[in-house]
């Protein structure tokens, strides 16, 4: 019998770059809208491997997928996949960690430097017709700023080297990586008050894990410069947004840019889509042209190795032998 693979992506149903992959692979293919539909819904019983992007995927979820080897995140952040309940139930849970780290990177330091620039500022006046450069805001030379960086993995490098491309001094915090990182691209080791004091740009690059959710809170926002940035690429919930609204509105810091939201979409009067010191992309951190085939295509290619019997090249967890049907 084919293996079924259920690819349930959030809102969108062309996958003709995954199937071509799997059905070369001698997999069925079902594309659903999303997963909780009523097409998604039916394949559960019969899928062996499921592919979303941003979607919860529960334990009770699980349950209903009792064939199911795989649960390939297309995509980074792993915060939304219960990770310890497919390990229990023999299943692989993967994702693509490095198809978007220039795109995110580069987002990050377009946000900060539309921040630094005071870019839409600008652009409002000069469609108004006022032509000057002042500013109720005014804007300083690079040379002699800081950036800060939270979480020194994959994005939060390449920011630090496009950081010091601009021209900044770039400092850093990760209490789980080795000092060689820090040194060999040149980043300061500090901790997280320093950061926070610090920066005259902070970006966050963290995963959402228990520890890292609202780091960024009313007593964080406090202590940054009132002249600082926050640029937020990594995810929503690891800034507390109505916080930041205010810390915004009431001068606490200068401004920020924020590509993730805790709901996404937020609802249309969010203050913070109508806050004018905070510019909000809709979460298009990761996208290029590029990225988008390389993340489907790598996940594609995970989902047929585990199919075949074989090890994913991204894990998140440890599988040694798939439990079907047990778990149902
Ligand atoms: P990564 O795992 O390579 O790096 C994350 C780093 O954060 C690690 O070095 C880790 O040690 C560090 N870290 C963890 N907890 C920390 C803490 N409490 N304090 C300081 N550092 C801490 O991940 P990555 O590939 O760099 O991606 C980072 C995040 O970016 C992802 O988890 C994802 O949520 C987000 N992301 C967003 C988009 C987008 O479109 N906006 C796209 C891809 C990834």
């Amino acid at each position: 019998m084919k293996p079924t693979v259920l690819i349930a992506y959030a809102g969108h149903k062309e996958v003709g770059i995954e199937a071509e992959i799997l059905r070369a692979a001698g997999a069925e293919v079902v594309a659903a809208v999303d997963i909780d539909t009523p097409e998604a819904i039916a394949t559960y019983p019969e899928a062996d491997a499921l592919m979303v992007t941003i979607q919860e995927v529960p334990a009770a979820l699980l349950d209903q997928m009792p064939r199911c080897k795989i649960v390939c995140r297309v995509g980074t952040g792993m915060d939304a996949i219960d990770i310890p309940a497919a390990t229990a139930r023999g299943i692989w849970a993967t994702n693509v960690p490095d198809y978007s780290i220039d795109e995110v990177s580069t987002h990050a330091m377009a946000l900060l430097l539309a921040l630094a620039r005071n870019l839409f500022r600008h652009r409002g006046t000069a469609r108004d017709g006022v032509w000057r450069y002042q500013s109720e805001r005014p804007i300083r030379r690079f040379a002699g700023q800081t950036l800060g960086i939270l979480g020194l993995g994959r994005i939060g490098r390449a920011s630090a080297a496009k950081g010091h491309g601009l021209g900044l001094t770039v400092i850093g915090c990760d209490p789980y990586v080795s000092d060689e990182p820090f040194a060999s691209l040149g980043v300061r080791r500090v901790d997280i008050e320093t950061l926070l004091q610090t920066s005259d740009f902070l970006t966050l690059h963290v995963p959402l894990t228990d520890e890292t959710r609202r780091v960024i809170d009313a007593r964080a926002l406090a202590l940054m410069k009132p002249t600082a940035f926050l640029v937020n690429t990594a995810r929503g919930d690891v800034v507390d947004i109505d916080a930041l609204v205010e810390a915004v509105r009431g001068g606490t810091i200068a401004g920020a840019g924020i590509d993730v939201l805790p709901s996404e979409p937020p609802p249309p009067d969010h203050p913070v889509l109508h806050e004018e010191g905070i510019i909000v992309t809709p979460h298009i951190g990761w996208a290029s042209i590029e990225s988008g085939h390389d993340v489907r295509e790598r996940g594609a290619r995970d989902v047929v190795r585990v199919l075949a019997g074989e090890r994913p090249t991204y894990p998140w967890n440890e599988v040694t032998d798939h439990l079907s049907g047990v778990h149902a």
